[in-house]
């Protein structure tokens, strides 16, 4: 999952960054709202997070003209800890959830995961597809049971294509949610991926669609 995370000051912009990347998503920043305005209009993010008071142009101007090019990933706004006033703009001008300065790492992390499933219309953090269950809160997959170890891009990958179970997914597509803009990007990678990913759970739980990509088939 690929994040943009829009914060001027740069020591918070960084522990976000080492943070959230250690959370697993890949992390885009802006510093400052211009830039924020152009990357969350051109490039395909799962989830922002914003903060309101930013240079050359204010987070909460950078949102509308987001919602008004409908452009509808989740966002969540970063305000300050006691102005309920920018929490009520916040939400009225599109923004998903907030969460108020200072905040824990912890709490960012898990508001994040859920405002991403519930984009994709899943409202349980567990995802079953027969023997195999992906638990999205903890970042944890079993099979029959027995906790399996994926590395950070194979649980990426697999909780991408559990996420949007159901349809293809291009390479180009999991190559722009998998991997940060600064990232050398190769698409034979997810290949040897996908091929690491069905050797630990089967065979079966990753479909390749000739031309199209990669799907996996929701149970039921
Ligand atoms: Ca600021």
């Amino acid at each position: 999952m690929r994040l943009l995370v829009v914060e001027d000051s740069p020591d918070l912009s960084r522990q976000l960054r080492t943070a959230l990347t250690e959370a697993g998503f890949a992390v885009d920043l802006a510093l400052d709202g211009e830039e924020a305005l152009h990357l969350g209009l051109t490039e395909p993010y799962d989830a922002v997070v914003l903060d309101l008071g930013l240079p050359r142009l204010d987070g909460l101007s950078v949102l509308r003209r987001w919602r008004e090019a409908n452009r509808t990933m989740p966002v969540i706004l970063l305000t300050a800890r006691d102005s309920w006033h920018e929490k009520v703009q916040g939400l009225n001008a599109g923004a998903d959830d907030y969460l108020a300065k200072p905040f824990v790492m912890a709490e960012l992390i898990a508001r994040l995961n859920a405002l991403i499933r519930r984009a994709s219309g899943v409202a349980k953090p567990e995802l079953v597809f027969g023997p195999v269950r992906i638990d999205t809160a903890s970042r944890t997959v079993t099979r029959d049971g027995v906790p399996v170890r994926l590395t950070a891009m194979e649980y990426a990958m697999l909780a991408y294509l559990a996420l949007n179970a159901g349809r293809p997914v291009s390479k180009t597509e999991l190559t722009e949610h998998l991997y940060a803009q600064d990232f050398d990007r190769d698409s034979n990678t997810l290949e040897v991926i996908a091929g690491r990913i069905r050797r630990k759970l089967g065979e079966g739980l990753i479909e390749t669609v000739r031309g199209q990509g990669y799907r996996m088939v929701p149970p039921g």
